[in-house]
């Protein structure tokens, strides 16, 4: 009962961390890594560095983990590769950066176009989408791919490929498409230099504020969807069977606490914004992979709520949790990793 339940859900959600390595002014400074990862263990070992020396380091395992060294591609292939492949097949599901400002999110869904072992998640699930079309689309089989992207800034949607971005998107709920965004621009895709063109096109459009931590830390939530669907005739029936999968590539806002940040007004006030769609996106997540069949709190946020249909059911889920290494970094790594821990 319970145990199979649990269990069931658990393939569904993974958990996955990547601790990036030092970089060169925090190696200048000379910051010690706070932050050791077991790759093989899929563990991270976790020094406070005010404590006693005597104070054994904290211990966390996730389902994968990833240090300094881990390549872009391999974190493709071993983690986002799979979620592809299903949504290609007609089902949906959805990969989450998580973490502090600077800890390696947009690096790891984007990362930079060149070199190109440097491309991240998104750019990578391009290409895999459309070799996966060139190789399996026939006349008997076609793909229709559709891309959007939007943002979630203050608890409101903002469509990031419209014309006039200030424009306020609703969301809304119908019987046959679930809980959809109103008048969003969707478009059709038909190369991967086309939904790149797109990516490029709303990145350019994204709300980004300067923290002291970060001066183009991103202080929205964004996500990349992208709809496959498949239209496969049926030789002896004559029919055509249609299957659509949907794909949410997420960036998440950055996860510290405002007293690190020296918030006050609009930012405290996005700063609390920001700390209520995590901790709502963190409750589904807990709530999915608990034991109890238990009610999931899809409505407390507009992110949780954007996705709903792409979290939960038999849908997959990704959750890759960054960390900066540095010792500085103890207490956010800290809560980041608790955050993860409680989504396993
Ligand atoms: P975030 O989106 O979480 O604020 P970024 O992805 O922008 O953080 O990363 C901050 C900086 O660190 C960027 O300059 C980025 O290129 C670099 N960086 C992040 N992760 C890695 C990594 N795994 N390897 C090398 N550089 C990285
Ligand atoms: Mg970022």
């Amino acid at each position: 009962g319970r145990e199979l339940a649990r269990s069931k859900a658990g393939e569904c959600v993974r958990v996955v961390v990547r601790v990036r390595p030092l970089n060169s002014t925090e190696k200048q400074e000379g910051y010690e890594a706070a932050a050791i990862v077991d790759e093989q263990r899929a563990s991270i070992s976790l020094t406070n560095p005010s404590a006693a020396a005597s104070e054994p380091p904290k211990v966390f395992t996730f389902d994968q983990v990833y240090g300094p060294t881990a390549q872009q591609k391999q974190i493709y292939d071993r983690t986002a590769a799979a979620i592809v492949e299903s949504v290609c097949e007609g089902y949906n599901g959805t990969i989450f950066a998580y973490g502090q400002t600077g800890a390696g999110k947009t690096h790891t869904m984007e990362g930079c176009r060149d070199p190109p072992e440097l491309k991240g998640i998104i750019p990578n699930s391009f290409k895999h989408i459309f070799d996966k079309i060139a190789a399996e689309g026939s006349d008997h089989k076609q793909f229709l791919v559709r891309a959007s992207y939007l943002e979630i800034y203050m608890e409101e949607c903002r469509d990031l490929l419209a014309h006039n971005p200030k424009n306020k998107l609703e969301l809304k709920e119908s019987v046959d498409s679930g809980v959809y965004v109103k008048d969003q621009r969707v478009e059709i895709v038909k190369s991967v230099a086309e939904i790149d063109r797109l990516m490029q096109e709303g990145n350019g459009k994204r709300k980004v504020g300067a923290t002291r931590m970060n001066q183009t830390s991103s202080r929205s939530h964004s996500i990349f969807s992208i709809v496959v669907e498949t239209s496969e005739l049926d030789e002896s029936s004559g029919e055509a069977k249609i299957r659509v999968g949907k794909l949410n590539l997420v960036d998440l806002a950055g996860s510290e606490r405002q007293s690190k940040t020296g918030a006050t007004g609009e930012r405290l006030e996005e700063a609390t914004k920001i700390n209520l769609s995590l901790s709502a996106l963190g409750n589904v997540i807990s709530a999915l992979v608990g034991s109890k069949s238990q009610h999931i709190p899809y409505r407390d946020s507009k992110l949780t709520r954007l996705l709903q249909d792409s979290l939960g059911g038999n849908t997959k889920t990704v959750m890759i949790a960054n960390c900066g290494p540095a010792d500085y970094n103890y207490d956010e790594t800290l809560s980041t990793l608790r955050y993860a821990d409680r989504a396993k």
